[in-house]
């Protein structure tokens, strides 16, 4: 049984369930843990907690992700205990928000060149105030008929390499990680194998060293359990993880996105082992686990 879930969004990035939605459906699903990590804004977690307040048994840890570029694909950091009154960090996802804003409505005209008509008032309206990302746009060319489901879009269109895609002014990796630790938060790195080849030891080796520079920024821990990696995936990440020192974290990244088959929350998580890791090194406690394993 699963008892925590640390990567998921609300209304407030491009998850379609509200905080006090996700919260509901993770409390009855039997979690105990979340972490609400919403693209460049923490809007959601206050919603989230107070939502929390009907379910003692669950807990809410303040959360976000953070895009970053490395040459030729990107890297997500998570940030956990994030303190969300530092006005500065607030500054930063403000303007992240608004490149995302204006690359949105760039991909919009990329589309509507290439005859894909979709409103960015619809777009705007889809994204609810919060951070506007692809799944919007996405979303919107399904309702517009254009494609059956969301990732479809993303195959054809906006996608790294589809005809749509523009890209928006990112972080660096290690600057995402140090904005975090000058947060107070603890950065992790998100599905790592997201961003390079899904086998071989190339992709590891170069990961490794990824992530050892990156611990050296800050970084406290890495996905390991991740939405739909394999049981192969898992446990080579696993392995890449107690070989660094890092926490083996993970999550089911759930948006609600309307896509088949995408995983529900608390169907893949960290073992409840890692949130005690994470909390001891919040509380700065001890220096990095080096095995925090089931
Ligand atoms: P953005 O933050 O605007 O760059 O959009 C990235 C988000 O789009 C990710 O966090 C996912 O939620 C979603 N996404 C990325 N690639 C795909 C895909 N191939 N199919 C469906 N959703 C995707
Ligand atoms: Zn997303
Ligand atoms: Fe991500
Ligand atoms: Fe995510």
């Amino acid at each position: 049984m699963i008892h925590a879930d640390l990567h998921l969004h609300t209304t407030y990035s491009d998850g379609t369930l509200t905080p006090a939605q996700l919260v509901r459906k993770c409390a009855e699903g039997g979690l105990r843990v979340i972490a609400v990590t919403d693209h460049d804004s923490t809007e959601g977690v206050a919603e989230a907690q107070q939502a929390a307040l009907a379910f003692p048994g669950l807990r809410v840890i303040p959360g976000i992700e953070l895009s970053t570029d490395v040459p030729g694909s990107e890297i997500h950091v998570l940030g956990y205990f994030i303190d969300l009154a530092d006005a500065a960090l607030q500054q930063t996802l403000e303007s992240f928000r608004r490149g995302r804003e204006e690359r949105g409505l760039l991909m919009v005209e990329r589309l509507a060149e290439l005859g894909v008509a979709v409103s960015w008032e619809r777009v705007r309206e889809l994204s609810d105030g919060g951070a506007i990302g692809r799944p919007h746009i996405a979303q919107a060319m399904v309702e517009a008929g254009y494609v059956q489901y969301p990732k479809d879009a993303f195959d054809q269109y906006l996608g790294r390499n589809g005809l749509a895609y523009v890209e928006r002014p990112k972080l660096s990796p290690a600057d995402a990680v140090r904005i975090l630790r000058d947060n107070g938060a603890l950065p992790v790195m998100a599905h790592p194998t997201y961003s390079v080849s899904k086998t071989g030891m190339g992709e590891v080796e170069s990961l490794a060293d990824t992530l050892s520079a990156l611990k050296s920024a800050g970084l406290v821990g890495m996905e390991v359990y991740y939405k739909d990696y394999t049981p192969d995936q898992v446990s080579r990440l696993k392995a890449l993880a107690d070989s660094l020192g890092l926490v083996p974290c993970g999550g089911s990244d759930y948006h609600a996105s309307g896509n088949p088959d995408e995983p529900e929350p608390g169907d893949v998580g960290p073992p409840i082992e890692s949130v005690q890791a994470l909390d001891e090194l919040h509380a700065g406690q001890k220096p990095p686990a080096t095995d925090t394993g089931p």
